[in-house]
């Protein structure tokens, strides 16, 4: 998935499992069979990885370079980024109601596929991978609710699940957990099955028993940001595990400017032909993504076949009753069927328009 895709969607909505006749210190039985049953439960539901991280605050160079990169304006027009900046720094605050900022307990990590190969068809416009099935937001909370629950009911604490809606570093949790690590794609790589995956969270004062951190980087590596057409990656050749990335400018990402900016493109947006919704030319380019035998998507996260065989006269006479069947339980509605139309009048191929 493209980069701005794990960082910018609304933080809107969450689900909440409470129980309330127990208190955060009565939680006295034994954790690690819990951890166990826990993770594979987890993975029952889906999850290629899992891992722990302590809840706790997030490192100060990572807050300030997050800091930094807003100040700078490469987030865009995603005006929500700027807010809840303390609970992104202490995801405690995610808990409790937000009334109770002590740390302590465990941020549940996990990585669901969707890769499914390479379906695009000659001539036909082209969606990203990752919306070409259902939308990620409903399908992994649908998942992990039972397992939420369950968590809840044998321990009597919150659990609270995240997918891509609360303001937390999805990625920096995801390498502190262990399952991955941040490329400079601005996507987490999951060592040996690369980075088409999607991202949940699951927060909770329980205190698991924590993996170890992901330390792996990029190295030397720049192949996405030679790949990238626009210009939206960083060139910093040292990243390090607290420095993984710096340079990401969403205002120059085809992906944020097809998918997450209104109104008129910038006047130097040079679509790709055909290129309708999203942008996975960084993902392509790494060699992880290439060679990583990626593992088998969920079923939900399959392509669904209107979709690639959509053509430049199909969209551009969308009524909004035919886009609503057609995008229904998808995420490409995040566009707007006026996104839609503005996209796909720029990368009509001029062949075509002149025709
Ligand atoms: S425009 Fe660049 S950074 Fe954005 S998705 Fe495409 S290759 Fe990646
Ligand atoms: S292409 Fe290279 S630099 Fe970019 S994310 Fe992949 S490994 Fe890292």
């Amino acid at each position: 998935m493209a980069p701005f895709t794990r960082i910018f969607i609304r933080e809107a909505s969450h689900v909440i499992i409470r129980h309330t006749t127990m208190t955060r210190s009565s939680l006295s039985i034994p954790v690690s069979p819990l951890s166990g049953r826990l993770k594979r439960q987890l993975r029952e539901a889906g999850a290629y990885a899992v891992g722990y991280a302590p809840l706790r605050e997030v490192d100060p160079t990572v807050m300030d370079n997050y800091i930094s990169w807003i100040a700078e304006d490469r987030h865009g027009g995603l005006a929500y980024l700027e807010h809840n900046t303390e609970i992104r720094r202490n995801p405690a605050l995610l808990l409790d109601g937000g009334n109770d900022p002590r740390t302590g307990g465990t941020i549940i990590s996990m990585a669901f596929p969707y890769y499914s190969g390479n379906p695009y068809r000659p001539g036909k416009l082209k969606i990203a991978r990752y919306a070409l099935g259902d939308d990620y937001h409903e399908v992994l909370r649908r998942r992990l609710t039972p397992v939420a629950r369950w968590l809840t009911e044998e321990t009597g604490l919150e659990a609270r699940i995240c997918v891509d809606t609360a303001p937390i570093l999805e990625r920096y949790w995801a390498r502190e957990a262990g399952i991955g690590f941040i490329g400079r794609n601005h996507q987490l790589i999951v060592p040996g099955a690369g980075p088409c995956f999607f991202l949940a969270e699951i927060v909770t004062r329980v205190e698991l028993p924590p993996d170890d951190p992901c330390r792996l980087t990029c190295g030397d590596c720049l192949a996405c940001v030679k790949g990238c057409p626009s210009n939206a990656l960083s060139h910093d050749r040292k990243p390090s595990p607290d420095r993984p990335h710096t340079g990401f400018d969403c205002r120059r990402c085809h992906s944020y400017l097809t998918i997450e900016h209104r109104g008129d493109f910038p006047d130097d947006f040079k679509p790709r032909p055909l290129a309708l919704y999203g942008c996975d030319l960084c993902l392509e380019s790494c060699p992880h993504f290439r060679n990583s035998p990626h593992p088998a998507p969920l079923p939900e996260f399959m392509p669904r076949e209107p979709l690639l065989n959509l053509t430049p006269d199909y969209i551009l006479s969308l009524t909004p009753p035919a886009y609503n069947l057609l995008l229904r339980h998808s995420p490409i509605k995040r566009a707007k069927l006026d996104g839609l139309l503005r996209n796909c009048r720029r990368v009509i191929p001029d062949p075509i328009k002149n025709a």
